[in-house]
This record gives structure tokens, sequence and C-alpha cells, in this order.
């Protein structure tokens, strides 16, 4: 338990809806690490933007939302790290809460991800990435922050992943994705498109921030030019308002990257409107 806390998400965990917690791992982060300092980062500067939404005309102070904290990781060991961030989502699920996570690099999607699917196994992916992160496996290991959607692929199959905003990966990636997923290459035009086939399931957004122009997100470990504009996510992000949202996380904010600290806002502001679309 942290003594800091996520604007607003401030209820009782037995009032909740959703429950935000942090998954401070950045253990095979390929370029520069310090993913791990996202998720204080952001309770912390949090404070400096508003609770209250005039996109949604919605105030966070009247949601259900408690943030509880970082979940206690045992560094050195990447399996039971990724154990451990299952089981912290299985039991918000277990208790009938959204889980909402915060990163950490992309492969704490992966356990999060499998208690969700465990619980619905109809549920589909919205991936908002730079990166493909469908390598069979990186640095040695097949779990890597590029290879974590070809995890939760292995998990789901065809069909069920819809990719946005990619523009970096190796040739064989793309053309996986173009086999077995969805994928919109450098912006999340056709988004809309998509919304009827994901009515009716349940639906699992997973937001890695260097989806965003390095101009307006260079806090991040692997920063890829040609991405999308802070309004461009945010509309995408909108348009899935009303969809049966079963589990989000944002991912890959690494604050010591950024020293104007701006990221750490643009990440708290992306955060409180994708919190505002699961209710
Ligand atoms: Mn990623
Ligand atoms: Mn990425």
């Amino acid at each position: 338990m942290n003594s800091l806390q996520l604007l607003g998400c401030d209820k009782k965990y037995d009032e909740a809806d959703i429950v935000v917690f942090g998954a401070p791992y950045d253990g095979t982060t390929s370029f520069k690490p310090g993913t791990r300092f996202a998720p204080n980062a952001i309770r912390l500067d949090s404070d400096a933007i508003e609770t209250y939404s005039p996109y949604q005309d919605k105030d966070l102070e009247d949601m259900k939302i408690t943030d509880i904290g970082d979940i206690e990781l045992s560094y050195g060991e990447k399996k039971q790290v990724l154990d451990e961030i299952y089981t912290a989502t299985k039991n918000i699920l277990n208790d009938k809460k959204i889980p909402f996570m915060i990163g950490g690099e992309h492969l704490v999607t992966y356990p999060a991800f499998k208690a969700v699917f465990e619980k619905y196994p109809e549920c589909q992916v919205i991936h908002f990435d730079a990166h493909t992160d469908l390598r069979q496996e990186f640095s040695g290991g097949i779990f890597s922050h590029a290879s974590v959607i070809k995890r939760v692929h292995d998990l789901i199959g065809d069909n069920k992943i819809y990719q946005f905003g990619i523009r970096s990966g190796l040739k064989e990636e793309f053309e996986f994705a173009q086999e077995h997923n969805y994928i919109e290459k450098f912006s999340a035009n056709s988004i809309n498109n998509i919304i009827p086939s994901l009515q009716n399931k349940p639906l699992y957004i997973t937001i890695d921030l260097d989806v965003l122009d390095p101009s307006i997100m260079p806090g991040t470990g692997t920063p890829e030019a040609g991405g999308l504009t802070f309004k461009e996510l945010h509309d995408a992000i909108l348009s899935l308002k009303g969809l049966n949202i079963v589990g989000a996380d944002v991912v890959e904010l690494s604050p010591e990257h950024d020293p104007s600290k701006s990221s750490n806002l643009v990440a708290t502001k992306v955060i409180r409107e994708l919190l505002m679309i699961i209710k």
C-alpha cells in the first residue's frame, strides 16, 4: 500500500467498481529502463491535473475508483513477478471489480490479461503501440515487452487483437499481424469501423504510451518517431466508450527520460480519460 494515491481514486476498496494498481516492473526493457518509476511519478504529478474532464463532462470524484498502490514484486525473478501480477489481477476480478493497471514495461500486460482472459474467454484486445510486440522471443526469452502481444495471441488466437498506431517491428511481425490480427499502421483512424465487431463482447484495452509521438511523450524507453497526437489517441479512446470494458492498462512511461516531466501529465490525462470511458 502506498501513501500516494492517484488523483480522485480515493474510494474505499469495498465500494469501488474499478481498482487501480501499479506494476512497477522493467526487467526486460531492451533499450532504456526506468518504467518501474512510472506509477508513483503519475500519482505524485496527478495532483497537477483536474479530476473533472471537460471532454466527457465527468468527474473522477463521482466515480467509484480506488487506487490500492503498487504490487510488491520479486524483481530478480521474472517468472515470479508475472505470477504476482497475475494473482493480484485475479483477486480484483474475484471481487467482481475491474482491474486497471499502470506499468511498468509492456510485459506486465501478459499476466494481467491472462487473469482477465480466464474469467472472460471471449475477450478481445485493443492495443495501441508504436511497436508490433509480436516477436516470438527476444533477448533469449519468450516473455519480453517485445513479445507480449504474441503471448496474448497464444492465449486468445486469431482475429481478436486490434492493433493501432504501429510503426516499428520486423517484417515478419507485420505479416503475422496482417494474417492473424487486425492492424492499422501509423494511425488509429479506422477504429470506428471495428466497433460493431466489439459490441457485446468483453474488451481489454492496453495502451503503450509510446504510441504517442515522442514530441509529446519523450518519457518512454523506446521512443519511435511518427506517432499519434494526443487528440488522435484521445478520440480513439472516446470512440470505445459504451463497450463492455473488463480490464485496461497504461504502460511504458519512463519518467526519468523526460526532464520536463510533462510526459507524466500526458500519461495522467490518458489514464483519466480511459478510466472515464469504463463506467
Ligand atoms: Mn509495447
Ligand atoms: Mn512500444
